[in-house]
């Protein structure tokens, strides 16, 4: 089944390609497709946001992700502000960094969500939704990755994302576990007929 994806962010569509193929062919969102303010409030309902609006103007396939990086020790922010929380991806961990100072340990614990929506038309839709724990880092570490990834630690490997390879990453991220989640649904609720 061959399926726009509503993102304009390179490293999402990669990670989704590599997660959902081949089963769904991912295409890049058209030129003349502008990303939706997201007002919902979670990040369900902003992927279907997304999804629907892509679905509009493609008339065909579309999917969308939604994820946020919660904090504990800020009461679960940024979460769904999470694309908000600065200019850059480099001034949103900066702040991070500088609201987390003098956290120790368990007191740095975060987890990345991520919600998925496939719009398949004539009302047919189908999601999944993924979450990883881990920590945040004392400073960024590594070039691989995206936005939050230089400061997310996963503690078990002692590394960040963006010091992994993307198969590793590919292997714990939610956006992974909201990938296997949707690829399930499409199985069971709507047949293998994509
Ligand atoms: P959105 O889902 O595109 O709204 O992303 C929300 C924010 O989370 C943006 O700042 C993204 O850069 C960031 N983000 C989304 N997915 C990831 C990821 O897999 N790793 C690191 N940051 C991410």
């Amino acid at each position: 089944m061959i399926v726009a994806v509503a993102t304009t962010n390179p490293g999402k569509l990669r990670e989704l390609a590599a997660l959902l193929g081949p089963r769904l062919e991912l295409r890049p969102a058209p030129p003349e497709y502008r990303p939706v303010e997201e007002r919902g409030g979670s990040y369900l309902e902003n992927a279907r946001l997304k999804a629907r609006a892509l679905h509009q103007l493609v008339r065909g396939p579309a999917l969308a992700d939604d994820s946020g990086l919660e904090v504990d020790a800020l009461g679960g922010r940024p979460g769904v502000e999470s694309a908000r929380y600065g200019d850059s991806a480099e001034e949103r961990n900066r702040r991070l960094l500088d609201e987390l100072r003098g956290r120790r340990g368990a007191e740095r614990r975060a987890r990345f969500r991520t919600a998925l929506v496939l719009v398949l038309g004539g009302g047919r839709e189908a999601h999944g939704e993924g979450a990883c724990e881990g920590r945040i880092a004392e400073a960024p570490y590594g070039g691989g990755g995206f936005g939050y990834d230089p400061i997310f630690l996963v503690p078990d490997l002692g590394r960040t994302f963006a010091e992994l390879s993307s198969e590793e990453k590919n292997r714990r991220s939610a956006r992974s576990l909201a990938a296997r989640a949707l690829l399930a649904e499409i199985d069971r609720e709507l047949g293998r007929r994509g």
